[in-house]
């Protein structure tokens, strides 16, 4: 292999050189965040390939997110080239995904099952729900989704599930329902990829030994995350050759909810006893300001490895924490901010992301950028996926490829409407029951033999030829599959139910429906060579923290969660108040406040040179303004590392603050720069607020450290005191 460039091992410091270089047998990386563990792992496999002789087809590298899975691809690409396509890599699901497809023969469904998303899976929840005659009020379908999928990830089947409570024993009957509803509807939930997997290779010892022959060596990043399944599968994977490759950090685990369970790091440790352990050291992410505050957070925690993080990028910029007056004022500092840098020249628009503890926290963010027509990427299934016309497009597409999805099937059996009312559907599922089919097979039987199918007569009026219809429809799209490309299918199906005219009415909403529909074609554009079960499959696991890429250069919004792994040079987490983050729901629990605290360092570690924390001191609940509390973490944060703006700065205490600072962070300007301001408003002028509408300033003054306030009285909202800098007030 001497010609083989392995010019990337020179830029490795000795702990990453040993960990990339190291033998054979089971190998734990464990270190701080932006210390290159994710870059080592990848580097691990270039070097196996290279200098090992490693064949790629024998490696498997498992991701946390399928964002991290391409972008391991993409490093990879540049390191291997060619050779780096065969390499199995991507999340525990959508490896199990492929490996299920493969032995479908083994399994309780056939090869074209269909993975339920998080939305179907609730639906089939409510179907249960109402299978067994009870009040969804008074079970919560995500409730009870949550305890089971809890319960998979324990690998629990229902029968093994011993209820406690009597709500476990209403659980237990809908999750034994959920499963044959699952199973009829030749589907999967996300957590059946995983169990079906670990089942499978307990079952066929000649399938596990076929890929725990194959997969010489399996490497796994954001170790600390995995769950008792996912766990249990590495072990069985790595069962021949026990090359096992793992990195993480157990003050970034934050996947409790979802069974993540730090233990298995310990396990691990136990479970391979000749493990090599290697720690990283050096951060090369982060200027050591944001590395302390990170360590003054996390340090509270207790139960864990004390470590020092240390970057030599030197101390850089101060951490901003902006206290706005409200949630509307959170937002649009951030975007100004934003807006200014990119304005500079200084900064591009892909530097920055916004992170939050809540999805919901998104839309007022949103709604400033799109204010500014500052375009962003919001990662999160919502925006794109969640919509109505791209779910209606996807079942039609999951119809083609496997009729028995009722799920699908009633989403648009009637859409566009064509008559087949809630009585006809009744009767098909109860048809469907007796005859142990599923409805999907019942109506391509009628199409096929329309009256002489024995079924016929059993549905009132015109509804067995509307059903038949439909049934027809279905047979020419399962025909069609197997003869069209993705795209043609696509347009065929669209064409067949006149989509387009029933989405789009040419209204400015109708048109946006129909571009989301033509997005969605753009995307089944780069599946013409893998095909409609690979797009299909693709689209069930664009899970929350995923999504696909879209603006280039545009700033990221996404939740904290979801920014595991990830860096950028400017971070902006806002919500810094108690409820918020930490989170209200882990107030009386102190792991789950330990968990808020780990995700909130996981936030701060992602920045490379700048962060600004952002809080409010009012937020709206239900029409009424309401006082917040700053985050219990700020406090953790030593004051020297930090920069405070905003409102509560010229209230009073800004003089004090400014003391207490270290000269250099000092903010200009001095006040001698003040006394040669004049304020910008004059009482009895007319001003608008992006938020508020018009009012009209009531008074102006310039305060000491140069920022103007200015009390207005709303027409809306009645008397404010804004900061001008800040406040986005326009004269009228
Ligand atoms: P996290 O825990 O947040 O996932 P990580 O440990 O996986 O972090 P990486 O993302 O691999 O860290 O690396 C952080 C940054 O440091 C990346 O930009 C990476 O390219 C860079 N980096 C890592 N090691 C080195 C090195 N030896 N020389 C230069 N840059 C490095
Ligand atoms: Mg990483």
């Amino acid at each position: 292999f001497e010609n083989q460039p392995l010019d990337f091992l020179k830029h490795l410091n000795p702990e990453q050189y040993r960990a990339v270089t190291a033998g054979e047998g089971p190998i734990l990386v464990l270190a701080g965040p932006g210390s290159g563990k994710t870059r080592v792992l990848t580097q691990r496999i270039a070097y196996l390939v290279k200098a090992m002789g490693v064949r790629p087809h024998h490696i498997l590298a498992v991701t946390f997110t399928n964002k991290a899975a391409r972008e391991m691809q993409h490093r990879l690409e540049t390191l291997l080239g060619e050779q780096s396509q065969s390499i199995w890599l991507g999340t525990f699901h959508a490896v199990c995904a492929r490996i299920l497809r493969r032995e479908a023969a083994y399994l309780p469904f056939d090869q074209n099952f269909v993975i339920m998303d998080a939305d179907d899976q609730i639906a089939l929840v409510r179907q249960a729900l109402k299978a067994l005659n009870l009040d969804e009020k008074l079970y919560r379908p995500a409730g009870i989704h949550a305890t089971i999928s809890m319960a998979k990830n324990n690998l629990i089947t229902p029968e093994e599930f011993t209820p406690r409570t009597y709500r476990d024993e209403v659980v237990k009957r809908v999750y034994q329902q959920y499963q044959t509803f699952l199973r009829n509807n030749n589907a999967v939930d996300f957590d059946d990829l995983l169990i079906e997997t670990v089942r499978l290779f307990r079952e066929n010892p000649p399938v596990l030994e076929r890929y725990a022959g194959r997969f010489e060596h399996v490497l796994v990043d954001e170790f600390q995350d995995t769950n008792l399944v996912q766990y249990e599968l590495l072990k069985l994977l790595t069962s021949v050759h026990q090359n096992v490759f793992v990195v993480g950090d157990e003050d970034q685990s934050i996947y409790r909810w979802r069974g993540a369970d730090y233990r298995n790091v310990l396990r691990f440790e136990s479970e391979f006893p000749d493990v090599q352990k290697i720690l990283l050291q050096q951060n090369y992410r982060s200027t050591q300001t944001v590395l302390d505050a990170a360590q003054g957070v996390i340090n509270r925690n207790h139960q864990r490895t004390p470590k020092r993080l240390f970057s030599d990028r030197g101390r850089g910029e101060p951490i901003v924490l902006y206290e706005a007056v409200d949630e509307f004022a959170e937002a649009t500092f951030v975007v100004d901010t934003i807006r200014q840098w990119i304005e500079s020249g200084k900064a591009r628009g892909s530097d920055f992301a916004v992170m939050y503890r809540t999805n919901a926290q998104s839309r007022l963010l949103e709604e400033a950028f799109l204010r500014a027509g500052i375009p962003y990427h919001l990662v999160g299934a919502q925006r794109f996926y969640g919509r109505r016309e791209v779910k209606d497009v996807i079942a039609f597409l999951r119809l083609a490829q496997n009729p028995d999805d009722e799920i699908s099937l009633l989403r648009v059996i009637n859409v566009p409407p064509r008559g087949i009312g809630e009585k006809s559907l009744v009767a098909l599922q109860l048809l469907a029951r007796e005859t142990h089919q599923s409805p999907g097979h019942l109506l391509l039987e009628l199409g096929e033999k329309g009256h002489d199918s024995p079924y016929w007569a059993r549905f009132p009026g015109r509804s067995a030829m509307l059903l038949a219809d439909f049934g027809g429809l279905l047979a020419n799209w399962q025909r069609a599959r197997d003869t069209l490309s993705l795209i043609e299918l696509f347009d065929r199906i669209l064409a067949d139910v006149g989509y387009e005219a029933y989405i789009n009415d040419g209204s400015e909403e109708g048109q946006d429906r129909w571009e989301n529909v033509q997005e969605l074609r753009r995307l089944a554009f780069e599946y013409r060579e893998r095909g409609l079960s690979a797009f299909l499959e693709d689209l069930a696991l664009v899970s929350d923290q995923d999504t696909l890429p879209q603006d280039q250069n545009a700033p990221t919004l996404l939740t904290l969660h979801a920014a595991k792994g990830l860096e950028f040079p400017q971070v902006f987490i806002i919500g810094l108040d108690e409820g918020l983050l930490p989170h209200s729901r882990s107030r009386d629990d102190p792991e789950e406040m330990a968990e808020e605290r780990r995700l909130f360092y996981v936030g701060l570690t992602r920045a490379k040179d700048r962060v600004y924390l952002v809080r409010a001191l009012r937020r709206s609940a239900y029409g009424v303004a309401v006082e917040q509390e700053p985050s219990r973490f700020l406090a953790d944060i030593d004051e020297r590392l930090l920069q405070r703006q905003g409102y509560r700065r010229t209230r009073s205490s800004a003089t004090t603050w400014a003391a207490e600072r270290s000269p250099s962070s000092r903010v200009p300007p001095s006040p001698a720069h003040a006394a040669i301001l004049q304020p910008r408003y004059r009482p009895g002028q007319r001003v608008r607020h992006p938020a508020w509408g018009e009012g009209m300033v009531v008074d102006s003054r310039i305060q000491e450290d140069g920022e103007e306030t200015v009390d207005v009285f709303f027409e809306s909202v009645g008397f404010k005191r804004v900061i001008a800098s800040i406040a986005r007030l326009e004269a009228i």
